[in-house]
């Protein structure tokens, strides 16, 4: 029996070791939920369990989760997002990770509801310039910085990255690295950031050195996806 909560346990004990082998402070890293594909009584179970982050990645799935269960979970859209989708993100989500555009930034910035606090929004970076990948290459991120500074109802938290996939603890270090610094340049530059997101279920221990500060976890949690998902 692998149950939910034997899961969860197992990924919070991942990252507490990973804190201490690479002397992060304790409870410096956080866990992000990704609950893409999975039906709602997984995420109920996890929520039951005390975790409050999840992510989704494709809207018509993700709407009726968020109606379904209450008010207390933090919602972060990790999926590409076209600018006809922007409105459903602006209203529903507190976290986007995956802006690399101008133009869905204006439009979040002008759909988020006025009761609302600012969206939290990562920039998505293609660190290692990889032609299948999305993200902004690293030498524009700055200047998208400058920009969003300028949209009141966005809220610039940090970087994001989805590398390439490498087996090889000192290849997976590489490209989060090479993140970690881009974000140290922008906070030098006056950007007040907190927000690292990046390592995943296979390379939490990678990200975790070179200083994440969010995992996004899914099959860690929630078991294998079917294939095609
Ligand atoms: C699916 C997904 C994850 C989680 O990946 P796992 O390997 O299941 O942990 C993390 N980030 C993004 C952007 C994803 O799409």
């Amino acid at each position: 029996m692998n149950t939910i909560a034997q899961r969860l346990a197992q990924i919070r004990a991942r990252i507490t070791q990973a804190e201490q082998r690479y002397q992060r402070p304790p409870g410096s890293v956080k866990l992000l939920a990704v609950s893409k594909t999975r039906p709602l009584t997984d995420l109920q179970a996890l929520n039951e369990c005390g975790q409050h982050a999840f992510a989704e990645n494709y809207l018509q799935d993700a709407l009726p989760k968020i109606a379904a269960l209450n008010d207390k979970i933090s919602w972060h859209f990790i999926g590409p997002l076209q600018s006809n989708k922007t409105r459903p993100v602006a209203e529903h989500f507190h976290w986007l990770h995956t802006l690399e555009r101008l133009k869905i930034a204006r439009r979040l910035n002008d759909q988020r509801p006025a009761d609302l606090p600012p969206l939290n929004v990562c920039i998505q970076v293609n660190i290692s310039a990889d032609p299948d990948k999305s993200g902004l290459m690293p030498e524009a991120a700055e200047t998208f910085a400058h920009e969003l500074a300028a949209l009141p109802r966005l809220r610039l938290r940090g970087l994001m990255t989805l590398p390439r996939q490498q087996s090889e603890l000192a290849l997976q270090r590489q490209p989060f690295r090479e993140l970690h610094a881009l974000y140290n340049q922008l906070c030098q530059h006056g950007f007040e950031l907190d927000t690292l997101s990046m390592g995943m279920s296979r390379d939490l221990e990678a990200a975790i050195a070179e200083g994440s500060t969010l995992v996004r976890i899914g099959t860690g949690l929630f078991g294998p996806r079917k294939s095609s998902q």
